[in-house]
C-alpha cells in the first residue's frame, strides 16, 4: 500500500502546474488556440466566439477550469449545448476566457489565472464574465459567452462599454455549464452591438430550442405558446412609439454616482423624445433583493460544490493527506482546491442551510424572492406566464416593513429602465487594494432583482458626459419578453 501511495503522490506532483498557465500572456484569455473543428458550410457567415471557462468545450481549447485550481486540468467529455448551437450557426471558438472562480465575484479578480483588467487605464473589467467582456471590447471576438447568475454578464458589459444580455431563466440551454446556483444560473451573450445578439437568439431561433439534457430548459410547447402573445419574435423592427418605460424610484440610491444618474435621466429624456412614455414606478422589495441573493446563491453553491472532493471531481490534494482517512483527504483537497472567495461562499451557504439558521436566513430569503417577483409582476403590463395562483407561505411578518400597495404612477409598463451598476468601473488597484468583500457584493444591487425573478435583462452602453466613459443602462422585461426587449435595446443603442 505504501508503495502505491508513493506512486500516486508522484503522479500528483507531476501534474501540479499545467504549462498553459505559464504560457499565458494575456489575462482575459485562459487558453487561446486555433479551433480545428469543423469547416463552416458556405451558406453560414462565420463569426468568432470566446467562451467563458465555466462552459465546457470539447475540442481545442479543451480544458474547462472555472478559474479554479481544483479543475486546472479538467477535460469535459462533452461540449455545452450552447457552444454546439453557436458552432452550427457559424461560430469559430477562439478561446476560453477568464472569470471569477466558478462565477463567484464581481470584478474577475478571484481567479487561479490572475485578475482580469481592462488594458486601457487599468479599470476593473467587472465580473464574473470579465474575460469575455474584455475580449469583445478589444474587438478580439465578435461574440462571447458568459454566465449570469446575479449580474455576471451585465456588470462586465457595463464596465467595459459593451452589450450584455441575460435571457429569461430556462431559455438558453445550460447543459454543459458548470452550475453555481441552479435556480438563478443563465447563459448570457456579450457583443459590441445588440444586433448580433438579436440575430442569434431571435432571428436564428435559439429561443425556440428546448434542450432535453437541461432539466430547467422550458418545454417546446410552452415556448411557442408564450411567444404567441408577444411581439418581436418575428425579428421585425420594434417601434419605440408608445412603449412604456418605468423608472424604478428605489434604484435612485444614495450610492449612485452622479454621472451615472445624469446619464440615466438623459437617456430617459431622449427616449421620451422618440415617442416612448416614461413613468416612475415603485419596486419596494428592491432593497432586500441583494441580501436575499447573497443568501440563496451561496446556499445553492455550497450544495453544488460538494462534489468537488478530490475523489469524485477535482484535483486530489498532494502530500500526506493521501494516506489518511477519507475525511482528511476531502478536507485537504477542498482546502487546496478552492480559492478564498469560494470558501467564503461555501461557509455562508452551509451556515444558512444549517438547522439553526435555516428559518431565519434561507426561508426568509425565499420569501423575499417571491416578493421581488411580485413587485415586477405588479408593474409590468404583460402577465408573468409562470405566475403562481396562490402564495404558499405566510408573508405577514414582512408586510409591516414592505407596503404592498404603494405603486407609483400608472401601473403598467413594458420595460424597466435603470442603471446596470451604481458606479462606473473602479480602478482594479482600488478593488484589489482596499475594497472589502461587501463592497464587491454592492455592485450587484441593480442586477440581482431580475435574476431572482428569472426575467430577461440587457445592459447597453451609455456615455457619461464629462467623464467620456461608458456606463451601463439596463432594460428589464417581463418573463419571455426577450425578443421585444432586444428589439427595444437595439432601437435605443
Ligand atoms: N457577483 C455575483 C456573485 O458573486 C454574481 C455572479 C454571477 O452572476 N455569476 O454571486
Amino acid at each position: 500500500t505504501r508503495r502505491r501511495l508513493q506512486a500516486l503522490r508522484l503522479r500528483h506532483a507531476q501534474r501540479s502546474i499545467p504549462s498553459r498557465y505559464q504560457r499565458r500572456q494575456i489575462n482575459h484569455f485562459i487558453s487561446k488556440e486555433a479551433d480545428p473543428v469543423p469547416p463552416i458550410p458556405a451558406q453560414r457567415t462565420p463569426f468568432t466566439l470566446a467562451v467563458k471557462d465555466n462552459i465546457t468545450t470539447k475540442f481545442s481549447p479543451a480544458t474547462t477550469t472555472c478559474a479554479s485550481p481544483f479543475l486546472a486540468d479538467y477535460n469535459s467529455p462533452f461540449e455545452a449545448t450552447i457552444v454546439q448551437q453557436l458552432r452550427d450557426l457559424g461560430a469559430v471558438v477562439t478561446g476560453k476566457t477568464n472569470l471569477d472562480e466558478f462565477g463567484m465575484g464581481s470584478h474577475s479578480v478571484h481567479s487561479a489565472h490572475g485578475a482580469v483588467s481592462q488594458e486601457k487605464d487599468g479599470y476593473s473589467a467587472g465580473g464574473s464574465s470579465g474575460g469575455s467582456a474584455v475580449a469583445v471590447a478589444n474587438g478580439e471576438v465578435d461574440l462571447a459567452l458568459g454566465t449570469d447568475t446575479g449580474g455576471s454578464v451585465r456588470l462586465p458589459a457595463a464596465y467595459c462599454g459593451v452589450v450584455g444580455y441575460k435571457p429569461s431563466y430556462g431559455m438558453l440551454s445550460r447543459f454543459g455549464v458548470v452550475p453555481y446556483a441552479n435556480s438563478l444560473d443563465t447563459v448570457g451573450l456579450i457583443a459590441k452591438g445588440v444586433g448580433r445578439i438579436r440575430e442569434v437568439v431571435v432571428r436564428r431561433g435559439l429561443w425556440e430550442v428546448e434542450d432535453g439534457r437541461d432539466p430547467t430548459s422550458l418545454g417546446r410547447k410552452a415556448r411557442r405558446r408564450i411567444a404567441q402573445g408577444r411581439e418581436g419574435y418575428g425579428g421585425e423592427d420594434v417601434e419605440l412609439e408608445g412603449v412604456r418605460l418605468g423608472l424604478p424610484v428605489e434604484y435612485n440610491i444614495e450610492e449612485l454616482e452622479g454621472g451615472v444618474r445624469d446619464a440615466w435621466v438623459k437617456a430617459a429624456g431622449r427616449l421620451e423624445e422618440r415617442g416612448a412614455k416614461v413613468v416612475p414606478v415603485s419596486l419596494p422589495t428592491t432593497r432586500h433583493a441583494l441580501s436575499a441573493y447573497y443568501v440563496i446563491a451561496p446556499a445553492e453553491a455550497s450544495s453544488n460544490l460538494a462534489k468537488y472532493d478530490g475523489v469524485r471531481y477535482g484535483r486530489r490534494s498532494e502530500g500526506e493527506s493521501d494516506a489518511a482517512e477519507g475525511g482528511v483527504l476531502y478536507a485537504a483537497s477542498r482546502g487546496q482546491g478552492f480559492g478564498e472567495e469560494v470558501k467564503r461562499r461555501i461557509l455562508l451557504g452551509s451556515y444558512t442551510l444549517s438547522s439553526e439558521a435555516m428559518d431565519n436566513y434561507f426561508l426568509k430569503a425565499q420569501a423575499v424572492r417571491r416578493l421581488v417577483r411580485r413587485d415586477f409582476d405588479r408593474v409590468f403590463r404583460l402577465e408573468n406566464p409562470l405566475q403562481d395562483e396562490q402564495e404558499t407561505f405566510d408573508l405577514s411578518e414582512m408586510s409591516e416593513e414592505i407596503p404592498m400597495e404603494n405603486k407609483l404612477g400608472p401601473a403598467e409598463v413594458d420595460f424597466l429602465l435603470c442603471p446596470t451598476a451604481p458606479t462606473l468601473a473602479p480602478k482594479l488597484e482600488d478593488v484589489m487594494g482596499g475594497q472589502g468583500v461587501l463592497d464587491a457584493y454592492m455592485n450587484d444591487v441593480f442586477a440581482v432583482p431580475a435574476s431572482l425573478a428569472g426575467l430577461p435583462a440587457v445592459s447597453v452602453p451609455m456615455l457619461v458626459e464629462g467623464e467620456e466613459r461608458m456606463a451601463g443602462l439596463q432594460l428589464i422585461g417581463q418573463y419571455w419578453d426577450d425578443a421585444r426587449l432586444l428589439g427595444v435595446a437595439e432601437a435605443i443603442s
